[in-house]
């Protein structure tokens, strides 16, 4: 079996690779593409899938992705439906992320673990949930004695924490070892199936540190700040909390 290169994974700045078309299906109602490598990031873990385009180098032909997804090992790229068929297999092409949307998105995911970081070290509660867009999203937490005065300290203490210019690393750990650090049990990787032998970390260094698939920048001033735009109690103890990006020029 060929090993296809998720670059996503490794390097979320990535935003164009040259690929070859290993796989097309054209039997649903959109076309899906499979590559011999990407930087399409598949969704997963509230983060949704990136948008952009396949250009074929031979022709300059291009195609919309509209989303992308995870099917078995494989990275899946659905096509807008369109008046030309897809590419063909061994076809090459450029792929070229929606860049101002997946950076969007890598700001987002990486303001969102500040907060579960600081909710976690102040506060001593567990994140349930979440969920993001580009721009915005919000936390669910075990969080019983959450109040409008204690999230008006949480954002101006989050904001602290993101202006201090943490770097933000990806670690892929063998599963015992990642077993062994205490902070990542409250992201609940003991849920983890027994398949799985490494387990792939995001630190932001001195805040958070959480077993994670997704894609962050690699420093905290890259995110700006954030607003708290809202919270609301889901149950005597599960309470949300939603924000959204401050851009760092104010
Ligand atoms: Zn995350």
């Amino acid at each position: 079996m060929d090993v296809r290169q998720q670059l996503s994974y490794s390097d979320a700045y990535a935003r164009t690779v040259e690929a070859r078309v290993a796989a097309v299906d054209e039997t649903g109602e959109a076309p899906l593409v499979v590559l011999d490598r990407t930087v399409f990031y598949p969704g997963g873990g509230g983060q949704p899938s990136d948008r952009g385009l396949l250009l074929r180098t031979s022709d300059g032909r291009s195609w919309t992705v509209r989303a992308a997804r995870r099917s078995g090992t494989d990275i899946v790229h659905e096509l807008e439906p369109g008046e030309h068929g897809p590419p063909a297999r061994d076809d090459v092409v450029t792929v070229d992320l929606d860049w101002a949307r997946r950076y969007a998105l890598m700001r987002t995911h990486t303001a969102l673990h500040a907060l579960c970081g600081v909710v976690w070290r102040d506060h001593g509660a567990l994140v349930t949930g979440g969920n993001m867009e580009p721009g915005g999203g919000r936390m669910d937490f075990e969080f019983e004695t959450m109040s409008g005065d204690l999230v008006d300290s949480i954002e101006a203490t989050v904001n602290a924490e993101l202006a201090h210019k943490r770097d933000v690393r990806v670690n892929v750990l063998p599963r015992a070892e990642a077993f062994a650090i205490p902070d990542l049990i409250r992201t609940k990787i003991n849920l983890l199936p027994p398949g799985i032998e490494e387990i792939r970390t995001i630190e932001i260094v001195g805040l958070d540190l959480q077993a994670d698939g997704g894609t962050h920048v690699s420093n905290t001033s890259e995110v700006g700040g954030i607003r708290v735009t809202g919270y609301e109690s889901k149950g005597r103890i599960n309470k949300r909390i939603r924000l959204e990006l401050v851009d760092p020029e104010g």
